[in-house]
């Protein structure tokens, strides 16, 4: 994906200085980032250097101790969990696994629990296996037997039974078969063409700068790099260190 968006000028979301703690280590260390209207933001960096606990800060399990967070122009930053789902912050693959002994449908209906417009549910279902026909397929079937890039599915799927305003994914990628993994990422792709911003996290640093329109590079808990995905991927630097180019 080389193509920006036209215009994406409004912030979707944004942090500003945020600082995460886990008891004296300090994760994240005055992180400013935002993803605008339309955009796959992909934010790329070595195990450990803040990622997850980025997300985390955006959800709202791990608190900023400093620093503010806004959603759609409202400040976010002490909001609970619930309340950050609730207006419109989905993540997949979630902390929380799938209901392995529900079936496919059931979990994805689970994603949309805390919605109310129910008219919409069944368009939304179908929807989610237009994006993922082997979904379809296994929708009767235990998602506790499906395979692992069938479970990445499901994950993502039960996302979007939220109707998500904003897509949080965690190394989508994570564990799958090559043929998967370009299968997700098309999805990804898919999901931001029907109009929802996306903010990727993603150890394939490759996968998420083809795909994404702009980029963030984290290093031990600080944003060291950004700009144009396309042009991370000719940084030097990126390359030496995710592309595994010299
Ligand atoms: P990975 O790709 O390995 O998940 P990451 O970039 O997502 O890496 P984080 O998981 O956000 O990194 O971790 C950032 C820092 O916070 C690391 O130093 C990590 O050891 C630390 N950390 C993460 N979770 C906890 C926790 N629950 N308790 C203590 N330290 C933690």
């Amino acid at each position: 994906m080389s193509e920006a968006p036209q215009s994406p000028t409004k912030d979707v979301l944004e942090l500003t200085d945020v600082h995460v703690y886990y008891g004296a280590i300090h994760a994240l260390k005055g992180v400013s980032l935002n993803v605008r209207e339309k955009e796959i933001v992909t934010l790329i960096g070595a195990n450990g250097a803040g990622k997850s606990t980025t997300l985390r800060a955006i959800n709202g399990l791990n608190r900023a101790r400093q620093g503010a967070i806004r959603f759609q122009g409202n400040d976010i930053t002490t909001a609970t969990p619930h309340t950050i789902v609730k207006n419109g912050i989905a993540q997949s693959p979630e902390g929380r696994r799938l209901f392995p002994r529900m079936s496919v449908t059931e979990n994805l209906e689970m994603g949309a629990f805390q919605r109310t417009d129910r008219e919409n549910f069944q368009s939304d279902m179908d929807r989610v296996f237009e994006l993922f026909p082997r979904l379809h397929e296994r929708r009767a079937q235990k998602a506790g037997t499906l395979s692992g890039g069938e479970q990445q599915m499901c994950a993502i799927g039960r996302a979007l039974m939220a109707r998500p305003k904003l897509l949080l994914l965690d190394e989508p990628s994570m564990g799958l078969a090559p043929i998967f993994v370009e299968k997700i990422f098309e999805i990804v792709l898919e999901i931001n063409n029907q109009g929802t911003p996306v903010l990727l996290v993603e150890q394939n640093a490759l996968m998420a700068l083809d795909t994404a329109h702009r980029g963030y590079v984290m290093e031990t808990g600080r944003i060291t790099l950004e700009g144009p995905a396309a042009e991370l991927k000719t940084n030097e630097a990126v390359q030496k260190a995710y592309l595994g180019l010299d």
